[in-house]
């Protein structure tokens, strides 16, 4: 369920959109200032921003600068919803990376519209998640995650790239110096007894899903794809 914040300080606006959204199957909360709008957006990233201009305590396009401009909220897509409606706003809005602008007063079926065109419109940018997978484990490369059978198994850094690089080059042999050179980057002949330490802790991890990982004496680890 997609959540929507709304920053908009006129309470009885925000309660009409916050009801729609929710008749429309969205989660919705408000924030009524700026700063508690982007206390909100911190606390738990949202879908979607419906931001209004005219905030009481700062400008809406200041806000809207704070969230482009934060590493975590820059991809949150921002529908402006103002009653300033000049060409010249809008376009401002729109550079200052505004994904749409809704002119007040507005309808409120257009602005569920413009909504879930917006998400749909962000939803194919993501890109699609490559996913890796190999018997029951599973990598999200792209959430950093690891599953077994659906479990989630916290793995450190190069935990991660261990596997990866495993899964990634699955059925082949990998000798201790290619992993110690690709995952740890290290290109040394020594500390290979590294590689076998991390090969076992991750193998400890993984559980029985972890038998996938052959050791091939002498020489290295290959992962065996069912
Ligand atoms: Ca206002």
């Amino acid at each position: 369920m997609a959540r929507i914040l709304i920053i908009e300080d006129e309470q009885d606006l925000a309660g009409l959109i916050e009801y729609n959204l929710r008749a429309g199957g969205f989660e919705a909360e408000s924030a009524n200032t700026g700063a508690g709008g982007l206390a909100k957006a911190r606390a738990r990233t949202p879908d979607l921003v419906l931001l209004d201009l005219m905030l009481p305590d700062v400008a809406g396009s200041e806000v809207l600068r704070m969230l482009k401009s934060d590493s975590e909220l820059r991809k949150v897509p921002v529908v402006i919803v103002s009653a300033k409606g000049q060409e010249a706003d809008r376009i401002q809005g729109l550079e200052a990376g505004a994904d749409d602008y809704v002119v007040k007063p507005f309808s409120v079926r257009e602005l569920m519209l413009r909504v879930k065109a917006v998400l749909r419109r962000s939803d194919a940018e993501e890109a699609p998640a490559p996913l890796l997978t190999a018997g029951e484990i599973q990598l999200d490369t792209s959430r950093h995650q690891v599953r077994v059978k659906g479990e989630e198994v916290i793995l450190t850094a190069l935990e991660f790239r261990l596997l990866r690089t495993l899964l990634e080059r699955g059925g082949r042999v990998q000798t201790r110096e290619v992993l110690l050179s690709d995952v740890w980057g290290i290109q040394a002949e020594i500390h290979t007894r590294t590689v076998d330490t991390h090969i076992k802790r991750l193998r400890e991890k993984l559980g029985p899903a972890g038998d996938i990982i052959e050791t091939i004496r002498g020489v290295g680890y290959k992962l065996n794809p069912p």
